[in-house]
């Protein structure tokens, strides 16, 4: 080769990479996919949040990676779903948030997207019923575990543990599950988000179950447009966003039942294991006979009487 050749080269390779290095770093800093949005350094997973929501956006983004540790281990379901975590304040939520979704519902945002809220808002103080209509010692409940430190009563505990349910719905489709009832990937997550809670971070299970308990109590059935678990599964891609109150009974009640599905496990908690497994080997359609004896016998009878029960 021509010596003189290869000097041009380098030379020319040298003169590209002095063009190019500034505009690579102003690329780098403008190809944030949600601009105005911080992305702590030091988060266990990748984690953007409105700023000002760092401390509460670093304390879910522990409790994810803990979840997702405990998800990987093959006694639980042997997978971990990728994710990528959104937690939101109000402005934020408008932009980044799923279409539709009501401010402070937890949710995923396509495949791999998991987005929360970063602070307190009217879903969280709203979804408590008045604690007049609940028994004297639950309504003493719900005061002394739900009141923030400006005094309102917010059900933002409970829903800053949802972050696990949310993981549960992308280990499902990230794992590609067949769905033969949208009830039954809810009750899925609800169990996961219980087992999970009740092993892990036992402490925080009074901010889990008194939550759904006087959501149930302080519900008159009379008043809902719809109760059974068809019609959850009719309305379902609707229901979440144009009646959340709705919605919220629905998974309270999945709730109760993943709490009575994990404490009526005689051996230690392996209902999960097993829906997952039996969820892999699903069909997409069951008549309510198959599938109620397919969870009774691969998973255990508490799962199948959510269904004959319900
Ligand atoms: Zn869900």
């Amino acid at each position: 080769m021509n010596p003189l050749t290869l000097f041009t080269r380098r030379q020319f390779c040298l003169l590209l990479l002095v063009l190019l290095l500034p505009r690579l770093g102003h690329t780098q800093t403008a190809a944030t996919p949600y601009p105005g949005l911080v992305q702590p350094a030091d988060a266990p997973v990748p984690l953007y949040c409105t700023p000002g929501t760092e401390a509460r956006a670093a304390a879910m983004a522990a409790r994810c990676a803990a979840a997702l540790k405990w998800m990987q281990q093959p006694a639980q379901l042997g997978f971990a779903p990728r994710v990528t975590m959104l937690v939101l304040g109000k402005a934020d939520w408008a932009r980044y948030a799923g279409k539709g979704q009501v401010l402070g519902m937890p949710h995923t945002n396509g495949p791999a997207v998991l987005v929360v809220a970063g602070e307190d808002n009217e879903l969280w103080q709203h979804t408590l019923p008045p604690t007049d209509q609940l028994p004297a010692a639950l309504a003493q409940r719900v005061k002394t575990l739900y009141r923030t430190p400006t005094g309102q009563l917010s059900a933002g505990k409970m829903f800053d543990l949802t972050v696990v349910h949310e993981l549960a719905h992308l280990a499902y489709r990230q794992a590609r599950l067949n769905r033969p009832r949208y009830w039954l990937e809810e009750q899925f997550c609800n169990l996961l988000l219980h087992t999970f809670i009740a092993s892990q971070e036992p402490a925080q299970l009074p901010a889990l179950e008194t939550f759904p308990e006087a959501v149930v109590q302080g519900t008159d059935r009379a008043t809902l447009k719809y109760t059974s678990l068809a019609d959850f599964d009719r309305y379902y891609n609707l229901m979440e966003r144009e009646q959340p109150m709705l919605y919220g009974w629905y998974q309270c009640r999945l709730h109760r039942a993943a709490a009575r599905i994990y404490d009526a496990q005689p051996d230690g908690p392996h209902a999960l294991h097993q829906l997952w497994v039996a969820l892999k080997d699903s069909q997409a359609t069951y008549t309510d006979a198959q599938l109620a004896d397919m969870l009774r016998t691969k998973v255990s009878p508490e799962l199948a009487q959510v269904l004959t029960n319900w």
